[in-house]
């Protein structure tokens, strides 16, 4: 029998923890829920899940706090994390993927697309899109690793993150509108907005560091990968080459 994905379901409203799960198993989940930052930390010790649903309103420690935590740690770095926010404003909702959230989901929402949304970022994540290693000067990825090293040292991504580089990576020289990149790097993005795609951009280059200048913004056409001797200023594009 083929294996479940597991998701942990961390959600301290017990009615819509069970409501998720109930609906997770039916269609062919794993779900595990807990109620607080403390008891999902032991299940992820305990078992990594294949992604994570996380309240942002927890009791004792945040949903944000929580995923800022996993990001950085080596284990958990790379499981996909779904925010869950009553949170409806723009800012809160950026906030929560600058904590390292992989998407976001603001309740109430229906059913049917948190499972489409935590189908895309499974999706996202699949192995087959992303086996083979790219270089770029000295910026060098290996997906089978899954490292990214720049002068051969060693740099920290999030999934999301990875695989945005990976495909610009592969597509270097070229600029690519963000609908391109939801298209390629997201997969599904019939409930992802554009904006979504800058706060990645901006999340790789903090994680880039000293290379972060090879992902230039183009104004007015998107985002492009080049080599650091042509780069100009992340934040000026094309405009800076014609001043
Ligand atoms: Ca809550």
């Amino acid at each position: 029998m083929r294996k479940l994905p597991r998701i942990l379901v961390v959600e301290d409203e017990r009615s819509i923890a069970e409501l998720i799960a109930v609906n997770l198993r039916h269609n062919g989940f794993e779900p595990t829920i807990v109620f607080d930052g403390a008891s999902a930390q032991l299940e992820v010790d305990n078992k990594l899940p294949d992604m994570i649903l996380l309240d942002w309103m927890l009791p004792g420690e945040s949903g944000a706090a929580l995923a800022r935590r996993w990001r950085k740690s080596e284990r958990t770095k790379t499981v996909p994390i779904i925010m869950l926010t009553a949170r409806s404003d723009e800012s809160d909702k950026v906030q929560g993927l600058d904590a390292g959230a992989d998407d976001y989901i603001t309740k109430p929402f229906s059913t049917q697309e948190l499972l489409a949304r935590i189908r895309a970022l499974l999706r996202r994540r699949a192995p087959e899109t992303t086996k083979d290693s790219v270089q770029v000067a000295e910026l060098a990825l290996d997906a089978e690793t899954y490292r990214v090293t720049y002068k051969a040292r060693e740099l920290k991504l999030g999934p999301t993150e990875f695989k945005l580089l990976h495909y610009l990576m592969k597509h270097a020289e070229r600029v690519h509108s963000r609908s391109t990149l939801l298209d390629k790097v997201w997969g599904d993005h019939v409930f992802i907005e554009e904006r979504t795609v800058d706060v990645h951009v901006k999340r790789l280059r903090e994680s880039l560091g000293e290379a972060a200048v090879m992902v230039e913004t183009v104004r007015g056409a998107g985002y492009r990968l080049t080599a650091p001797s042509m780069a100009r200023n992340p934040d000026q594009g094309q405009q800076t080459s014609m001043a």
